[in-house]
């Protein structure tokens, strides 16, 4: 697992330090990859968490659609 980035609040995500997840989503982002790709990566950062704040990162950034582009099954 490679996490590039810090959290918004300045801690580095490291392996044990993240809980790594994915969220389904149609945004414009996620809209143009491939068939089963769509959505984002999501990152928790723990130690956020300890101090009982959730922070959660996505990865690609999520871009909320314009008008009614979202529509679920
Ligand atoms: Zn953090
Ligand atoms: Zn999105």
């Amino acid at each position: 697992m490679h996490v590039p980035f810090l959290c918004p609040r300045g801690h580095r995500l490291v392996p044990g330090r993240v809980i790594v997840g994915w969220s389904p989503c149609v945004c414009p982002p996620c809209g143009g990859r491939a068939r089963g790709l769509r959505g984002h990566r999501t990152y928790l950062c723990l130690d956020c968490k300890d101090e009982h704040v959730t922070t959660k990162c996505y990865l690609p950034h999520h871009v909320p659609a314009q008008g009614a582009a979202y529509r679920w099954p």
